[in-house]
């Protein structure tokens, strides 16, 4: 299913680290990292980050880090620090075998450097680079100015370097309340860039962190520990999106200024993945969760890396769509209908298909033998001959989509209706004699049918041919199981496009999941566990979901057999007749 490495087309970010290895740069060593912050579950977008950072380590025998990039305790917590650890080796799959960077086991933290980055901190101030500021919040928002215009330096720049060491120590100690001092860079306060504008580096936080405990009680900015970690690691690659190129004279700013041994990481930024009918935001989607507009982080139907697998999107399938959409340096929006391409392109080869009925209407084949059970042969995958075949009963009663029969055809429907003759898939021809209806409804309740027995295995000895094959299970031996058909969670092509003080969840979609439990099932999904992707043929693929009690599985539609973008552009190019 994988590209072969050499066949790769190099992206921007590629050709420089080939240029790199080819240069002895770095002593051709190439380190990257994938560095989310443990506050919330890693999203689609997200993906595409760890595609190409580890991705880029497969391929120029490197590792890339697993780093949580913990800098803000009141927001983190270690559920996240495991499902991203999960969600991570799940998706990397194979390749973790050689460039997963883990450090026993266990990803790093930047809350582990915490010790080390202090003490880069007191270098700062004792160069005269770093002072301890008492601005208020909103003075020191006030003072910086504006992109157009200059800010105005702090009245607190110019202390000593020993009360700037005396005050950094005390913050540390823990004498101060939070908010009421922070340690600030000494840069340039009309800079053009406004990120070099005496940027905050450390805060006073009196909350207990996930990983360090009340061991710390002042905390590193963001800008501030994510080149120290990188250099601390030793990354010689550091690659994350377009939004920190305005940092980067920072992040050279203070790796810089630190005269530092060892070789320095460079700062690399690419377009960030924007998908149709998709929120791509921790913060957007953790709301979702905490308000029960879904059932948690890996609902099926979040673009959550946990909610894809929950799905039944195979890992192989997300990496493929993380190659076909490239790497660049211009944003643009993909349509979500091309991750639903590489899904079902990848389930079509290897998801095993059976069969089941959703909406069953019982079929009586009324001179088939009462009491007579044939084992009939089915193909496990037409697209892989070693899946092999498995046996299917077949019985006198059974079930058969609604939506395949009419009692009333129009012209362009082929399937059951009274007097036609269908085929049953790996079974018989089969003839509709009469309907049963309901006395009260007058709904079509069954059907009396009548079969050909020479046509076992679903050919005619006499040549003649039916127009359809549909898809049914036997009555006596089916298993009732439940499906849940997900649509798009959102009505609206841009969710993340409303108005200022109005709620994106007013576009969700209501009909977004819809459950079906009285579907009938062949009998060899009784043994399908958590996870496993099957196509149940004509239908789509569905995955056994977790939710699924014993004797009672639950199936989640992964996707449909169709692709609805190609339908949708045949339909408006196609001419009424
Ligand atoms: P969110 O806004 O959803 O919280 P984030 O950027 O704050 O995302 P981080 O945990 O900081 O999330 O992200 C970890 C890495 O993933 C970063 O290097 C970031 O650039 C990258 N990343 C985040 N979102 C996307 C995206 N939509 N496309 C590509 N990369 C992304
Ligand atoms: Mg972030």
């Amino acid at each position: 299913m994988e590209v072969p490495l050499e066949n790769k087309p190099l992206d921007f970010i590629r050709e420089i680290v080939a240029e790199d290895v080819k240069s002895g740069k770095h002593q051709g060593r190439v380190l990257t990292r994938f560095p989310p912050e443990p506050n919330g579950y890693l999203h689609i977008g997200h993906a595409k980050s760890i595609c190409l950072n580890f991705g880029i380590a497969r391929e120029y025998n490197g590792v890339c880090n697993l780093r949580m990039d913990d800098t803000n305790p009141a927001k983190e917590d270690v559920e996240y620090v495991d499902s991203i650890t999960e969600d991570v080796k799940w998706l990397i799959g194979g390749w973790a075998d050689h460039c997963l960077g883990m450090k026993e086991g266990a990803p790093f933290f930047a809350s582990d450097y915490f010790g080390a980055i202090y003490a880069f901190a007191v270098t700062l101030i004792k160069k005269g680079k770093a002072y301890v500021c008492d601005l208020s919040p909103e003075d020191t928002e006030k003072f910086r100015g504006a992109p157009d215009k200059p800010g105005q330096d702090s009245p607190f720049r110019n202390r000593s370097i020993e009360e700037n060491l005396k005050l950094f120590e005390q913050m540390e100690a823990g004498a101060f309340p939070d908010g009421a001092r922070i340690l600030r860079a000494r840069i340039d306060m009309s800079s053009p860039n406004m990120w070099l504008r005496d940027p905050i580096l450390y805060r006073i936080r009196h909350v207990d962190h996930h990983h360090t405990g009340n061991a710390w009680c002042i905390y590193p900015m963001y800008d501030f520990a994510h080149g120290l970690s990188d250099y601390l690691e030793g990354i010689t690659h550091s690659i994350c999106t377009l939004e920190f190129e305005v940092h980067r004279p920072l992040y050279d700013w203070i790796l810089g200024e630190l005269d530092l041994p060892n070789a320095l990481p460079h700062q690399y930024e690419f377009a960030r993945l924007n998908m149709t009918y998709t929120l791509m935001s921790k913060r957007k989607l953790l709301d979702l969760v905490e308000t029960r507009a879904v059932v948690g982080w890996d609902d099926p139907r979040m673009p959550t890396v946990s909610g894809m697998r929950r799905r039944g999107y195979p890992a192989g399938a997300i990496r493929e769509f993380c190659k076909r959409i490239g790497v660049g340096k211009v944003e643009n929006v993909i349509d979500l209908a091309l991750l639903e391409f590489c899904v079902r392109e990848m389930l079509n080869k290897i998801a095993p298909r059976v069969m089941a009925v959703i909406k069953p209407l019982k079929v009586v084949i009324e001179n088939y033998p009462e009491g007579q059970c044939e084992e009939l042969d089915a193909v496990n995958n037409p697209e892989d001959p070693s899946a092999g075949t498995r046996r299917i009963p077949f019985g006198k009663v059974l079930y058969v989509e609604q939506d395949d029969f009419r009692e009333i055809p129009s012209k362009d429907f082929f399937r059951l209706t009274p007097g036609r003759e269908v085929r049953l898939r790996y079974a018989y021809f089969i003839k509709c004699e009469s309907v049963i209806k309901d006395p009260v409804t007058g709904e079509v309740v069954e059907l009396r049918c009548t079969y050909d027995s020479t046509t076992k295995g679903g050919n005619a000895p006499d040549g003649r041919k039916v127009k359809a094959t549909i898809h049914w299970v036997s009555a006596e031996k089916a298993k009732e199981v439940t499906v849940r058909l997900y649509n798009k969670l959102f009505t609206t092509e841009d969710p993340q496009a409303v108005a200022e003080g109005e709620d994106h969840k007013k576009n969700l979609d209501p009909q977004s999941l819809v459950e079906i439990t009285n579907v009938k099932a062949e009998p060899s999904l009784e043994n399908a566990s958590v996870g496993a992707v099957y196509q149940f043929e004509r239908l789509g693929y569905f995955c056994v979901d977790k939710d699924s009690a014993t004797g009672r599985k639950i199936f989640n539609r992964t996707v449909t057999l169709k692709d609805e973008l190609a339908k949708i552009e045949k339909r408006a190019n196609t001419p009424r007749k």
